[in-house]
């Protein structure tokens, strides 16, 4: 005789909503490995990152999606329309917004995300996140500026940094999910190749160690990955800034700041990929390369259409 298989649920959900809003840092914890990058620096999630929540009741795929904003150069428009894209194709959609203007609502980057939200697409819940910052009774006056703006399925007030309302979230979100079995082998918790989440995290050490200086202007481009030998993986990456001034800057005083960046780099990466690395960090200014269709090609943000 055949067992009935238990019924599992599984699907994707997309985490929606303008830069700095905790979008990561939710996916992280829900995950618990990390998988997109955390910055205070608007805007460090380019591509989309596919976390996956392994749980009794099934499996949920958590798709991030680069902070959209109105678009200013060619990234950023190519940006907004992935994430629009992103949105329809998914079960379950979690705008989130953050707790920390209780008495205006959203604000206008709120409110352009909310814009794009598909009218006749998967359910939308919001989700209000960063609630350890306000005072408790702050909140109900944010919620009924909110509420109506948009049929949303739920309301969630957390704090995804101090996991506050979070015990359950996993499973309340798992509920949305269609029925069926697991997308993904269980054990994988990131579809992103290696390459792409050392790109990023090598970004990730130029934004904290140069802050303002060098705000968006950077990307770091994989040359060479190198397994050949058993015991260590060569990899060489060019990063790309707008400027000469902001070349200078990434290469600091006799090097200093590459070095710092690479050592912190390689020191992540020997982690994430458990073995030895060999890192050979390369600075150039290219300007525009915001802009370069086959720049954007190797960082994987597809053009639309
Ligand atoms: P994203 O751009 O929406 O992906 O935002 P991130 O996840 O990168 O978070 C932006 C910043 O907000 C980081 O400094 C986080 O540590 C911080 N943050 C995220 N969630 C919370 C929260 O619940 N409470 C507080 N106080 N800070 C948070
Ligand atoms: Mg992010």
């Amino acid at each position: 005789m055949s067992e009935t298989p238990a019924e599992t649920r599984s699907g994707f959900a997309a985490v929606v909503g303008r830069p700095n809003v905790g979008k990561s840092t939710l996916i992280n914890l829900l995950v618990g490995e990390k998988v997109a990058i955390v910055s205070d620096v608007a805007q460090t999630t380019r591509n989309r990152i596919h976390g996956f929540v392994n749980l009794p009741g099934g499996q949920m795929v958590l798709v991030d999606t680069p902070g959209i904003h109105k678009p200013l150069h060619g990234m950023n428009r190519l940006m907004v329309d992935e994430a629009s894209d992103t949105m329809r194709g998914v079960d379950l959609i979690l705008f989130m917004i953050e707790a920390v203007r209780p008495t205006s609502g959203l604000g206008p980057g709120d409110r352009f995300v909310l814009s794009e939200l598909p009218r006749d697409g998967p359910p939308v819940l919001l989700v209000i996140n960063k609630v350890d910052r306000v005072r408790k009774e702050d909140l109900l006056p944010l919620i009924d500026r909110v509420k109506d703006t948009f049929p949303f399925k739920e309301i969630l007030l957390v704090s995804a940094l101090k996991a506050q309302n979070t015990r359950d979230l996993a499973g309340k979100l798992l509920a949305y999910m269609p029925e069926g079995p697991p997308l993904f082998p269980l054990d994988q918790f990131t579809d992103q190749q290696e390459r792409f989440l050392a790109s990023e995290l090598i970004r990730e050490k130029i934004l904290h160690h140069t802050r303002q200086e060098i705000p968006h202007e950077t990307c770091v481009l994989i040359e060479v990955w190198d397994e050949s030998r058993s015991d260590l993986t060569r990899i060489e990456a060019t990063i790309l800034v707008e400027k000469e001034s902001q070349k200078k800057i990434v290469i600091g005083r006799e090097g200093s700041m590459l070095k710092t960046v690479g050592t912190e780099a390689r020191e992540d990466l020997e982690r994430m990929l458990d073995r030895k690395v060999f890192l050979k960090l390369w600075v150039r200014a290219r300007g525009g390369w915001r802009d370069d269709d086959a720049i954007l090609e190797r960082l994987g943000i597809r053009r639309a259409g």
